[in-house]
Order: C-alpha cells, then structure tokens, then sequence
C-alpha cells in the first residue's frame, strides 16, 4: 500500500477552506483530508510539501472538443493520450469527450473508438498526469442549423430515435450528456428516450421559444450548453430560450468564461441569475488548446486560430483555446468569491454527471485529482488518480 502525504497552506474542498491543509491519499484516493496537525500518516508514506500553495479539486470539463493538437473524433488512442495529458497540464483532470455534427458513419465510428479508448484507458499503474475521459457529450447533429454555429449544415439531421440509437449503440454506453434543440420536430419523443436511457439532455444550438424551452425541461432537459452562445437571443417579451434558462431552478448552464464567447457583464448576469450551484464552466476546447496559432481540424473542417481564438473560413467563433484555470481567473476578475468560482469547474459539473462523491471534490473515497495553485491561480502541480507532481520547495 502505497501512501502519500500532501502538506499545503490551505485547501478548499471546494467548499470548504482548510487552513494548514492535509491530505492522505491510498492508491489513487483520497483517504483523509483536514488540518495538519489531525492527519496521522502511517509509516512509510511518502510526504510531498507545497508550501505557498493551495490544493483544490482537479477540474471537471463536460465540454471539449480536443486539446494538444489533436480532435477527440480522431479516436485513436495516442490522440486521445495526447489531449488527456494536454489538459492535465492546465489543470482538467476529467471529462466528456465532445463530438461535433457529422456524417453518421463516422459519428458512430467515432464514438465507438472513444468508448473503446475509455473502457482501457490508463489506470493508476501508468505514468500521468493524465486526465480522463468520464463519457461522450454528443453535440449535434439533432441541432437547429439557424443556430448551428460551425456545425456543418450538410449533416445536421431532425431528432430521430432510430439514427440517436444507432450512435448510443456503437458508444457501448459511455454517452452521458446530448445536445439538441428541442423546438426541432421529433426533440420531445427524442427528450423522452434520452431520458429514458439514462442520460442528461441539454439544450443548445437552438432557436427555441419561451415555451418550447419549458416544455423541453419539463419533460427532463436540465442542462444547456455555452449559454448565450447559438442560442435565440433573450428579448423581453420574447425571452426565448434564454429567458427559460435563466429562471428555470435546477437547470444547469455552462460558461465559456474567456471572455470573447460571452462579454463580462453578460458573465455577471448568467452567473447571479443562476447561483453558484448551477453554473459550469467549461472550455469548449479544441484541437488549437496548449498549441500555437496555426490552422487545426474541428470534427471534420478546418478551423484558424489568430492570438487563440478559433474561427471559421466565415468568421464564426469554433470553440475556443481555454483552459479551465484560465477560466477561473477570468471568473474571479469578474469579483466572484474563489470558493465559488473553483466550485464551477469542479463540483458541479461532477454533480451534473452524478459522481460528485468521486470527482471534483477533495474528500475522503474521492479520487485523488489534485490541483496545486500559486498566490496568482496558476497552475503549479496537478495529480490525476494519485500521479502526478507536486513541487517540494
Ligand atoms: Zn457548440
């Protein structure tokens, strides 16, 4: 049994904050977390002190596309080692890999290698950090093409069961969230069997009304994808999709917090309409994230990026550079509380996929996915199911 002693000035749990922190991890768990002097460390365990520094959760991303310059859709093993090490780097210890509208031959080939990917995916014998894949995000293709964004038109298909089973067939199960437009004809019956199968049906790319919105939550939809972003824009007396979002309780709304996709004040309206338990952050990441400016695939087109950030031959804005540390910051600037921000990117997006006694929080069964951060909310040391580095100053 190997054990592993993490000595910081503090840790925030996220919700807790705990001076003089330690932390007691046992094969890739959390065993103990507390103060210092109430952790007992049984003989032989390894001490890794982080003076100046605070340990918080690693980060959970329901919304990522690809990172080190590869696309989840590759699916090829060393693609999805490469983005799994990428966001580790920055701070992600866990998420959905996201998928984008596409030929559904190749949507399901794709979905099938991830899910082959993840069923082997590096365990706690392998050398890290490496973040790892909780599940699927299917975004698209049962999208509104008024509000497809970059997802290509060609493929964008109406809700049907028989195509949407077809792809969770060849995911093998590890779908876990689907995107959709619920006033398309055919979302509601589709809303119904998503649900049934278990999974998280959230809204977005879509053109939906006041009531459609509602009648798509009130049938299960509970989550909704980079808010404001290819979504019916909010009117007062026409509030669309948006205005069902913003005041539906328990609905769950992601931020892409770089400050291009959604502009400060719009930030600060999501955010106190919402309250700190039903705002996630996440990057959208692409292949571009932790590369240079350059030309990079989305899916299956292309897609430039200039001073990091990811657009079109049209213009249009294609997912983003952002790394969730960076978020952070952003959100903090903004004047939201540390605790509160951190717990955006970690407890609640484990909360929305049920594993928040796992993922996301420091606590004793948890996984031991630990992020060290500076006085500034760098990144400084980042271990993911036990392995990783932690500076000793
Ligand atoms: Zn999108």
């Amino acid at each position: 049994m190997a054990f592993v002693l993490i000595h910081a000035d503090r840790a925030l749990t996220p919700t807790i904050e705990i001076p003089d922190a330690a932390i007691l991890i046992e094969d890739g768990k959390i065993v103990s977390v507390g103060q210092r002097s109430s952790i007992t460390a049984p003989a032989g365990t390894r001490m890794q002190n982080a003076p100046g520094l605070t340990v918080v959760p690693g980060f959970v991303d329901v919304h990522i596309h690809g990172a080190g310059g590869h696309d989840v859709m590759e699916a090829r093993p060393e693609a999805l080692s490469a983005i799994a090490s990428t966001l580790a780097r920055k701070g992600t210890t866990s998420f959905l890999a996201t998928t984008v509208t596409a030929e559904p031959d190749l949507l399901c080939e794709s979905v099938q290698r991830i899910a082959d990917y993840m069923s082997r995916q590096p365990t706690a014998d392998s050398t890290f950090p490496s973040a790892q894949i909780l599940g699927i995000h299917l975004e698209g293709p049962f999208i509104n093409s008024l509000r497809r964004g970059v997802h290509p038109e060609a493929w964008i298909a109406p809700p049907s069961v028989s195509l949407f089973a077809r792809i969770l067939d060849s995911a093998k199960g590890a779908i876990r969230l689907v995107t959709l437009a619920p006033e398309l004809p055919g979302a509601f019956d589709l809303i119904t069997y998503a649900r049934g199968a278990g999974l998280i049906v959230a809204l977005g790319h879509t053109d939906a009304t006041y009531a459609q919105a509602c009648a798509a939550i009130e049938l299960g939809a509970r989550h909704a994808v980079h808010v404001f972003n290819a979504m019916r824009p909010f009117s007062h007396r026409e509030t669309g999709v948006l205005g069902a979002i913003l005041t539906a309780p328990g609905v769950t709304a992601e931020l892409i917090a770089d400050c291009v996709h959604v502009d400060p004040p719009a930030m600060r309206l999501l955010i106190s309409s919402k309250g700190k338990d039903d705002v996630l952050l996440v990057s959208d990441g692409t292949a571009a994230t932790g590369m240079p400016d350059g030309e990079y695939r989305l899916g299956g087109f292309e897609v430039l990026v200039k001073a990091g950030v990811c657009r079109d031959s049209q213009g249009h804005l294609a997912g983003s550079t952002l790394t969730l540390d960076r978020a952070i910051r952003n959100v903090v600037a903004l004047g939201v509380p540390l605790t509160l921000t951190l717990q955006m990117a970690t407890l609640n997006p484990a909360r929305l996929l049920g594993l928040e006694t796992k993922k996301g929080v420091l606590a004793p069964g948890a996984d031991a996915d630990l992020v060290l951060l500076d006085a500034g909310l760098q990144v400084m040391g980042v271990m993911t199911r036990g392995f990783g580095f932690v500076p000793q100053r």
